[in-house]
């Protein structure tokens, strides 16, 4: 008997890295990192410092050209758009694609209203006042803020706790409904109860918005991703992908030798 199942709607688009080398000056920091980020997925990467995780996530939404000694080859489509092209604007890729840091940084004197709507005038985006008040509410919402600040919508969002300030940050990338979230280390900065209330917001979003995490934590990689993919830039040489998959196959029966070590903390 053949089960058919409706198609749920999911939200977020595919993010793919195709060949994606980076360099600082002559210093080669990627070698050729190819990974599809599919929507509806949340996708962790994984792997010690300075391997090169931050920088490619730098690279996903073109942050990685700020610095003025940084180039790269390969490219990044952003479902079928190749955020590189000649032309393209990098706004058109800074709406689509937010970015959370390790350390909450919420603009301290604004209120937390005022924070959710910050990321609107960065990128030109007009929403009329009425607008602008539901907005608020949504994504405060959906970062799992809401009931906690709705009376302080009017209060610094620099007066929130360290998890609550990374929630709200949260909530200021998703105003421009972006279809992609990057988190780097996003709770390497709070304590267990934030931590996992961020997770929380995390799965909550996972439906509507792609999301890739740094992280490292492995118990959280486990927790919160359906893909995981670990890197490593051994003795010198440049950050490379050693493996990605299912994060159940990465934990319980990867390939290789290198990432079974990793992930059973034996580096
Ligand atoms: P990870 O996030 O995995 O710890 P990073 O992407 O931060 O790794 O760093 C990868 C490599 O790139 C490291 O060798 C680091 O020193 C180098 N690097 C990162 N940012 C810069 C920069 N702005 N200028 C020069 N080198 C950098
Ligand atoms: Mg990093």
């Amino acid at each position: 008997m053949t089960l058919t199942f409706p198609q749920v709607a999911v939200g977020g688009a595919t993010l793919s890295a195709h060949d994606v080398s980076a360099w600082f000056g002559t210093h080669k920091v990627l070698e050729r990192v190819n990974l599809t980020m599919a929507a509806g997925e949340v996708t962790a990467l994984i792997g010690p410092s300075g391997c090169g995780k931050s920088t490619f996530l730098r690279i996903l939404n073109r942050m990685h050209e700020l610095v003025p000694s940084a180039s790269l080859a390969g490219e990044v489509r952003l479902d079928e758009t190749d955020i590189y092209e000649p032309g393209r604007r990098i706004t058109d890729t800074r709406k689509r694609i937010g970015m959370v840091f390790q350390k909450p940084n919420p603009f301290p004197a604004m209120t937390i209203a005022e924070n959710v709507l910050a990321g609107l005038k960065l990128t030109g985006t007009k929403v009329s006042r009425g607008g602008r008040v539901d907005l608020v509410e949504e994504c405060l919402t959906r970062a799992s803020l809401w009931h906690e600040v709705k009376d302080r919508l009017r209060e610094p969002g620099g007066a929130l706790s360290g998890g609550q300030q990374q929630r709200l940050c949260i909530a200021r990338s998703l105003a421009v409904r972006p279809d992609v979230l990057l988190m780097d280390e996003p709770c390497s900065a709070l304590d267990p109860t934030s931590t996992r209330r961020v997770e929380e917001t995390i799965h909550l979003l996972r439906s509507e918005v792609t999301i890739v995490i740094v992280t490292h934590n492995m118990q959280q990689a486990a927790r919160v991703s359906q893909q995981c993919a670990f890197f490593l830039a051994e003795q010198g040489t440049p950050g490379q992908i050693v493996e990605s998959g299912p994060t159940d196959e990465i934990f319980d029966s990867p390939s290789d030798e290198r990432t079974n070590d990793y992930v059973n903390g034996r580096f």
